[in-house]
């Protein structure tokens, strides 16, 4: 995400844009970022917050997850918003920011302005 050291990120119009809605979800199997393996809707958010931070993940989960189920698989996705996002749109923590946001190529979702459903580059 932000701060990668990809061109496309150099140049973009809305550094930060991939930052701000991400949705982390949470399947059966822990997988792939398996940062929760509980299903307590009551108190999802408090457990939530616990296991990011014993993650490293500095994000903020919002209120409520969205539960669901595919292919007989449960899962969550919880929408979070990242403090450590600075206002021009950099990351705060770029040298130790999170695995997830390290493997995050850009333009390969609607995350990234420069996505496409084509795959093509705008
Ligand atoms: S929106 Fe895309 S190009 Fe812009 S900073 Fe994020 S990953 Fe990089
Ligand atoms: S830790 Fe940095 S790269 Fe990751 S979401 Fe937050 S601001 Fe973006």
């Amino acid at each position: 995400m932000t701060g990668l050291p990809v061109k496309l990120c150099d140049v973009c119009p809305k550094p930060g844009n991939c930052c701000k809605t991400i949705t982390l979800t949470e399947y059966q199997d822990n997988k792939p970022y398996g940062f929760l393996s509980m299903w307590l809707p009551a108190s999802s958010r408090l457990y939530a917050l616990v296991k990011l931070a014993s993650r490293d993940m500095p994000f903020l989960p919002l209120p409520e997850p969205e539960y669901g189920e595919l292919d007989g698989k449960k899962y969550a996705n919880y929408k979070v918003s990242c403090p450590e996002l600075l206002p021009h749109g950099r990351c705060g923590i770029y040298e130790h920011r999170p695995q997830l946001c390290k493997d995050y190529a850009p333009a390969s979702d609607a995350l990234c302005v420069y996505y496409q459903p084509e795959g093509e580059l705008k």
